[in-house]
């Protein structure tokens, strides 16, 4: 029976695990945002007019010398050392040998046993554990161009009526980043897979060097997935799901294949080493090609380009301008903010640093930001289905809220209405208190009025409180509070009862 045949069959992923081990590795591509191509001058603008950004040497044709992009160059060093990689002293392009129509030159220009990053590591962090993900590599390469298959219901090459090649895509830079063998409990390799992704999407954001978007192909996933008998070390052979393209779908890619590759091994079957499509409906794999192995690719260094030796001083000024790292950051603002682990995952996990961070940043305390945007704005953001950042509020704004509140002049209940206000697009947090009228009221002398009323309709309750029991005060405030549609500072009010009824 061949793989194809059992695709089917499935061995739940609990159950795989009591019987197998996961290898991972983990190959992402991240498409550099540089103005021009990898070897020419072409721009690279996303969603052009198809075959408007290209020129002889992205086009392979004849004759055509290509020369290398600095700006990549520089940008591939810099994730090479926010990865903790070593920065090669001398490296050089290779030609990587295979025919794909939608690249044009019938070889890819690639990195092989020379790349320019190597040798490094990262952390990422599942559930408050951390796990450190070795980097063998990053290299540089060039994209392919993309092709669109017409006609048939898949959108995929079978089925097609005809197929159309966009080579504004071909010669792109893109940086590959492969993992070394990724080994932890098999119960987190999912989620693991996932937030490595996620990390490195924050990570390389960070630098600038990429938009790092997964829905416009900017970063993509392949995964690498074997079994292996627990207890037993060799590897078994591997499954490798290309161009996963989100981040749950990674998480769903390596469950799916746990139990794929646990119900050919338990068949005694044997695993075929292939390619596989992921499938974003189904959350399923189905097989792509079978894959050679690296020495089928006919890699020879390539002629036409000088090898790249980056100095040791352009590194270092590289390296002495590296932002903070993503991790060392968030340690940073939980001691700057005194949240405890909790508090930060809360934050992180709802989406919410940044808002945070910025909220801070216009004044409020991060105790206050972090309420406002956990609870009011979450909720908001749940109900109309989008994103906290997509909400029509800006940080600032819930920062000058927040001011408010400290300064007296809206309390916490009213800043809810000021909230709903300004989400509907009613103006400035200043400008929806005052059409709305939301101001609390301090001023003694209407305060005192709605006082007396209140003592006058509650003669016995004032009688407790002459007779020295302040206790029965809240009933009192309550119906002050309530006389002025809870705009009045309780404070005060409370001041004023106890110094008219003593
Ligand atoms: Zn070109």
């Amino acid at each position: 029976m061949t793989t194809a045949q059992i695709d089917g069959q499935l061995v739940p992923f609990d159950e795989a695990l009591t019987r197998y081990e996961p290898v991972m590795g983990l190959e992402v591509h991240i498409e550099l945002n540089t103005a021009s191509k990898m070897f020419c001058g072409c721009a690279t603008v996303f969603g052009a007019e198809p075959n408007t950004q290209t020129c002889p040497i992205c086009l392979g044709l004849p004759g055509a010398l290509p020369v290398v992009n600095e700006k990549a160059i520089e940008s591939a060093i810099r994730i090479g050392l926010a990865l903790n990689c070593e920065i090669a002293q001398w490296c050089r392009f290779a030609r990587k040998n295979y025919f794909y129509p939608d690249q044009p030159k019938n070889f890819q220009t690639s990195q092989y046993d020379e790349p320019i990053a190597f040798e490094g590591w990262t952390d990422v962090t599942v559930d408050g554990e951390t796990y450190r993900i070795e980097i063998e590599r990053a290299h540089m390469e060039e994209d392919t161009g993309k092709s669109l298959h017409v006609g048939g219901s898949t959108g995929r090459i079978h089925g097609a009526d005809y197929s159309l090649v966009d080579y504004n895509r071909a010669g792109i830079p893109l940086i590959e980043i492969v993992t070394k063998v990724i080994e932890v409990p098999g119960d987190k390799a999912p989620a693991v897979a996932r937030a490595y992704v996620a990390h490195l999407r924050d990570l390389i954001g960070g630098l600038g060097v990429s938009d790092v978007r997964m829905d416009q192909g900017s970063l993509r996933c392949d995964v690498n997935l074997s079994l292996r008998p627990i207890g037993v070390k060799t590897l078994g052979t591997r499954s490798e799901t290309k161009n996963v393209n989100s981040f749950r779908s990674v998480e769903q890619a390596v469950r799916f294949e746990v139990g794929r590759h646990a119900a050919v091994l338990d068949a005694g079957n044997k695993i075929v080493q292939e390619t596989r499509h992921f499938h974003e409906d189904t959350g399923t794999t189905s097989s792509g090609r079978e894959k050679s192995d690296a020495e089928d690719y006919r890699y020879f260094p390539e002629p036409d380009l000088a090898p790249v030796a980056p100095s040791r001083e352009w590194v270092e000024e590289l390296r002495a301008t590296m932002p903070e790292q993503p991790s060392v950051r968030r340690d940073r603002l939980q001691a700057d903010w005194g949240f405890n682990e909790l508090d930060m995952r809360d934050v992180v996990g709802a989406g919410a640093l940044e808002l945070v961070v910025a909220t801070v940043e216009a004044g409020a305390s991060a105790t206050s930001a972090k309420k406002w945007w956990l609870t009011e704005m979450a909720r908001r953001s749940n109900e109309q289905g989008i994103e906290l950042a997509a909400l029509a509020i800006t940080p600032a704004q819930v920062a000058e809220i927040q001011s408010f509140i400290d300064a007296g002049r809206i309390n916490d209940k009213i800043a809810r209405q000021v909230f709903d206000g300004v989400l509907a697009g009613e103006g400035t947090p200043e400008e929806v208190i005052v059409a709305r009228g939301l101001e609390l009221v301090s001023d003694d002398g209407a305060l005192g009025e709605a006082v007396d009323r209140a003592i006058e309709a509650n003669p016995d309750t004032a009688d407790k409180i002459r007779g020295g029991k302040q206790a029965a005060a809240g009933a009192l405030i309550g119906a002050v509070m309530k006389d002025m549609r809870g705009q009045a500072d309780a404070g005060r009010v409370r001041e004023l009862i106890l110094e008219k009824l003593a």
